[in-house]
């Protein structure tokens, strides 16, 4: 099988993986249906923040930041460039870089904002990741969840009309193939484990009921607030000038592998690519890079030198901390690379999968 893998002769993508075809002038469709990004219209955006000022609440905006590179621009663009009057806040999901924190405490320091911490019971997350990790072959969906929980519920209690999130154009393929954001799906992985009561999962949800419907319904209605992509307004620059703006305005600092990936805030992603690595033969870094490429970032040679340099054979950084932070064995991790894809997936819930079609039809007639 491996000796009919394609590659696409522009970008790093091959036809191993689901959606990528290479077509006869050896270029792929993500190359060749490629549409280099062109931004929202900026009045929009300026629409919606006048808007949010008008209400006078105690913060206009709520920004969630990682010490990442995106959520910090995103913080420098809401304050900064937009003046707004923003409360931020950060999920500790247990794997955060000292970086990170470093980089969180500079950036609410020199923009002078407010910020709370979500912190929950390390050995309740760490026994959702294992048994998620186990059942289904799934970890980020469980900090995933959390975010978007804690995101809510912030933007609920202080009555905060916008949440200003840092999702990236040039990641928009990024081929996150699978998440755990479906109640009904995550609550049938985790009954798996007699040992986590219904008590603790609901505690952890905090809307233990929520569904992609009632969730949207609640923020038309103003019970949660707005999340605007504001990234997606931007003539974004490069990776690389995001870097450099933040730096300078932001007091951030850098880590050696920023070129290579944007999450390097936490000590887990390696982990994650290395088991994604084994259950699907390829990483979130194919799809990444390949955006770079695309997206003039980055020369395929630089592209392929930085994946080949991180090669599945090789065992990922903090690979040993975060196996007996999960407790798990390595025969555990072998069973986990060959889970397919989508466990569980008969469990999603009704109004989830109504509301993702819903989606899809809207989005093919907005394009
Ligand atoms: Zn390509």
């Amino acid at each position: 099988m491996l000796a009919k893998l394609k590659t696409c002769s522009n970008c790093i993508l091959n036809d191993n993986i689901t959606g990528v075809k290479i077509g006869t002038n050896g270029v792929c469709n993500y190359c060749s249906d490629y549409i280099p990004f062109s931004p929202y219209e900026n009045n929009e955006l300026l629409r919606l923040l006048k808007k949010a000022k008008r209400k006078r609440r105690i913060y206009d905006a709520l920004v969630p930041i990682s010490g990442g590179k995106d959520s910090t621009y995103v913080l420098y663009l809401a304050v900064k460039r937009y003046k707004l009057n923003v409360l931020t806040y950060t999920f500790d999901n247990g794997f955060m870089s000292d970086l990170a924190k470093t980089n969180i405490e500079s950036s609410v320091k020199t923009c002078g904002v407010d910020h709370v911490w979500v912190k929950h019971d390390l050995k309740l997350i760490n026994e959702l990741y294992r048994t998620t990790l186990i059942y289904s072959g799934e970890i980020c969906g469980i900090c995933g969840i959390g975010i978007e929980r804690s995101m809510l519920k912030i933007s609920e209690a202080w009555k905060i009309p916008l949440i200003i999130l840092g999702h990236s154009p040039s990641e928009s393929n990024s081929f996150t193939s699978e998440n755990l954001y479906d109640q009904s799906r995550l609550k049938a992985i985790l009954s798996k484990n007699k040992s986590i009561t219904k008590e603790k999962i609901n505690r952890f949800l905090i809307y233990p009921k929520l569904n992609f419907i009632s969730s949207y319904l609640f923020t038309k209605l103003g019970r949660f607030g707005k999340k605007v992509n504001i990234l997606y307004y931007e003539d974004l620059p490069s990776d690389k000038e995001i870097g450099e703006i933040i730096k300078r305005e932001m007091n951030w600092l850098d880590s050696t592998h920023s070129e290579c990936t944007r999450h390097f805030d936490c000590l887990a992603e390696p982990f994650t690519n290395y088991i994604r690595e084994k259950r699907f033969g390829y990483s979130r870094r194919l799809p990444q890079l390949s955006n770079m490429i695309r997206n003039n970032e980055m020369s395929r040679e630089e592209a392929l030198k930085i994946y080949n340099d991180d090669s599945k054979t090789n065992i990922p950084e903090n690979y040993e901390f975060i196996k007996a932070t999960l407790n798990l064995t390595e025969s555990e991790i072998v069973k986990i690379g060959k889970i397919s894809l989508n466990e569980f997936s008969y469990r999603i819930s009704l109004a989830n999968m109504i509301f993702a079609k819903i989606r899809r039809v809207v989005k093919k007639n907005e394009h």
